[in-house]
Order: structure tokens, then C-alpha cells, then sequence
């Protein structure tokens, strides 16, 4: 359960760190990250912290999931592709957002929570993938925005492919050890511009679906 006052003080603090998107701000209040978190981290969920999730992942930091959606500039008719369901915290932000979600993991048991979690709080306009995002969604493609929320070190070529012109993609790049960069990438008739905006740190894209034990 989250008290109003809780949420209150969970929304000024994404303002003042930055997140001053008005449709982002809505879009996060109606989403309740304690349902994304489990177990004893649970009372944590409105602070200001990535926490972790099953398979030895984490979901992201509030205002850092604020400001890669702010980046995103998601449009109500847009089709958006996320790369790392992870709690699936984020892609519950984005159904707010856009007209059609599609969000991969590579961890079957993730997929499956954040799946449940959809279908209970009714955003059926999302649909979770198990498979290694790296590849993309061919079937679905173009998309008019890509979201990665695992590092790689490079901004992956599949995904690029797949990425409509004009359209918009974010993702942390850079070793895992070392310094990540949120960069944006928009695709126009010119190429590739990039932009860089925060140093970050992500658990890293990694290939394959995970083999669980
Ligand atoms: N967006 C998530 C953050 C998840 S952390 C949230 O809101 O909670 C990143 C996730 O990316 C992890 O769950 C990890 O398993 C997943 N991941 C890493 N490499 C991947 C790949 N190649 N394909 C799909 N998912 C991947």
C-alpha cells in the first residue's frame, strides 16, 4: 500500500530531481511501484532507489526510469519497444504513454510476473516477450521508439534496423564496470544523431535467454 502522503512526497522528489514532464509525472502516479517490488524491499519502493528484483536483477531508480521517458518523448499513437521487462515498472509507465507497448526479457520468470502484473492492473496494451531483445521484435517493426534498459555497448544494429525514420531511441551504453552513458539516438534522413545525457549505471544486455536453473 502506498498513503497519499507517501505518493505526494514520492512525486515532488521526482520533480526536484529533474523528472518536469507533466505527462511523465501522471504516468508514474498511476503506476504503484510497490506492486514491483517484492518481499522485505517492498516499504522501499517510494524512495528514490533502484532496488532488486528475482533473477538477480533490479528495477530502475525512479527518477533515472523519469528521465529515460522524458527522453523518449512518447507520443499517444506511438509503438514502443522495451528491451529489459525486468519488474516491469517501466513498461507499465509507458502503456500510459503510448498506443502500443512491447517489452522483451530474457528471464522467463520475470516475464511471466510482469505479465500477471499487467493483466491485474488492466494495461492491455502491453505485451511481454521471453526472448534476447538484442534481436529485436522483426514481427513488430518499425517501432516509433526503442527503449533499452539493460546496458550494451554499443547501440545494437537489430535495433537500430528497427527503428522508424524520425524515430527516437534511448539506451544506457558502456561497460558494465565502467562509467554508462544515457545517450539518445534519433534516426533522420541525415543518419544517426546522438545525444548524451547522464552517467548511469544498468545491469548489462546480455545475449541468449537465460537458462533457468
Ligand atoms: N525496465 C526494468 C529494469 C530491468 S533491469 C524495470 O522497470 O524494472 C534490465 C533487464 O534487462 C533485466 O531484467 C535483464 O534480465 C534484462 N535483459 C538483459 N539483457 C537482455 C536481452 N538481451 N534481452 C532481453 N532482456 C534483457
Amino acid at each position: 500500500m502506498v498513503s497519499p502522503e507517501q505518493l505526494m512526497q514520492f512525486m515532488l522528489a521526482l520533480r526536484n530531481r529533474g523528472v518536469t514532464d507533466n505527462r511523465v509525472l501522471q504516468a508514474m502516479e498511476k503506476v504503484p511501484r510497490h506492486l514491483f517490488v517484492q518481499g522485505h524491499f517492498q516499504p522501499r519502493a517510494y524512495e528514490d532507489l533502484a532496488l532488486p528484483i528475482q533473477c538477480g536483477q533490479t528495477i530502475s531508480q525512479p527518477t533515472v526510469v523519469g528521465m529515460m521517458t522524458m527522453a523518449l518523448k512518447v507520443g499517444p499513437r506511438d509503438k514502443v519497444l522495451e528491451v529489459g521487462t525486468g519488474s516491469g515498472y517501466q513498461a507499465a509507465i509507458l502503456s500510459h504513454l503510448a498506443r502500443r507497448v512491447y517489452s522483451i526479457e530474457r528471464h522467463r520468470p520475470l516475464a511471466r510476473q510482469a505479465s500477471k502484473l499487467f493483466e491485474e492492473l488492466d494495461l492491455v496494451n502491453v505485451t511481454v516477450i521471453t526472448g534476447d531483445g538484442s534481436l529485436g521484435l522483426p514481427d513488430q517493426a518499425p517501432f516509433d521508439r526503442i527503449l533499452l534498459t539493460a546496458a550494451a555497448e554499443d547501440p545494437p544494429a537489430n535495433l537500430l534496423a528497427q527503428l522508424r525514420m524520425g524515430g527516437i531511441m534511448v539506451l544506457p551504453v558502456g561497460q558494465t564496470d565502467a562509467v554508462q552513458h544515457l545517450i539518445v539516438v534519433e534516426k533522420t534522413e541525415n543518419g544517426l544523431n546522438y545525444k548524451e545525457l547522464a552517467p548511469v549505471r544498468f545491469v548489462p544486455l546480455v545475449e541468449g535467454v537465460a537458462q533457468e536453473p
